[in-house]
């Protein structure tokens, strides 16, 4: 479902953030009350702790981790699930532990890699050495053995955790790693999130003449670090996110994510949001609301 961008944008966050002071003002006197008893930064700390609770509670939560040029997103599901798309290079391994252990993850239901290319998975072995992890769906080329169990999986494929559905749109393509990148579409409520991998234009084209009424989605993790090889206007138009997200560093030797991408995507109105700008980004959504939470 598309809904207009003021939706979303700044109206939307504005009652949000109304909705949350509300929350927040029905915590805040206990709370002061036992800053002053704790005093300093202990006090600030169960604060903040019991904003970010209060803020995020029964709701989707994805987190787009900074982890440079590479790839990482981390679901919390409203049923407390948690869940990680992809896990970065092996030397982001640590910047996820941190974040993680700032949310209170401890383990990992799953991990779905998208595929297995350094920036993806390189940070599988770590989160695996460092905690639980229930298991991980990948598709095109099978990741190291970490310990952990493993399962192919490709386009057709679907499943649902609580009120969260999975559905797996690609790879169609056969040749190339990164046209081999699993397509991932998510739904809760109204709401519906695209994660594409590094998913290049041929394999935009595939989606396009295979399942082009499912590529419509309110969020796009957007292809490949925003290359301009990927994100053709065709797809980008049936996607038609209201907000889109691009995993990249600063400066980096690519010239990711390309000006023609982020131009393509504000032709359609859309929020571009990017980790080399904004560091982690972290969405909430309740179903119909989708909203960007900052600590
Ligand atoms: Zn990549």
């Amino acid at each position: 479902m598309v809904s207009s961008p003021s939706q979303y944008g700044e109206k939307a966050t504005y009652n949000n953030m109304i909705l949350t002071m509300k929350k927040i003002l029905k915590t805040i006197v206990p709370i002061v009350l036992a800053a002053l008893v704790l005093a300093g930064g202990a006090g600030i700390w169960a604060w903040q702790t019991a904003a970010r609770r209060d803020a995020v509670e029964g709701k989707l939560q994805l987190h787009f981790i900074d982890v440079g040029q590479a790839d990482a997103a981390l679901l919390i599901l409203p049923t407390g699930e948690r869940i990680m798309i992809d896990t970065g290079t092996k030397e982001s391994g640590e910047a996820i532990l941190s974040h993680l252990a700032k949310w209170n993850v401890g383990a990992l239901d799953l991990v779905i890699l998208s595929h297995n290319h350094d920036d993806h998975a390189g940070g599988l072995a770590v989160l695996a050495d460092a905690m639980p992890v229930g298991g991980v769906l990948y598709a095109g080329e099978a990741p190291a053995d970490c310990g952990v169990p493993m399962r192919a999986v490709s386009a057709g494929h679907s499943f649902a955790i609580g009120e969260v559905y999975f559905s797996i749109l690609g790879p169609l393509s056969e040749a190339g790693e990164e046209n081999r990148s699993m397509i991932l579409r998510i739904d809760y409520g109204v709401r519906s999130f695209l994660f594409t991998g590094d998913a290049e234009a041929g394999e935009e084209e595939l989606l396009l003449a295979t399942a082009p009424t499912l590529l419509n989605a309110d969020l796009l993790k957007v292809g490949h670090h925003g290359s301009a090889t990927s994100s053709t206007e065709t797809f980008l138009a049936a996607v038609s996110p209201e907000v889109a997200v691009i995993s990249a560093s600063a400066d980096n030797d690519y010239g990711h994510p390309s000006p023609q991408t982020v131009s393509r995507l504000r032709a359609l109105d859309c929020m571009v949001y990017r980790t080399d700008q904004s560091g982690t980004l972290v969405f909430l959504c309740d179903g119909t609301i989708l909203s960007r939470y900052v600590s």
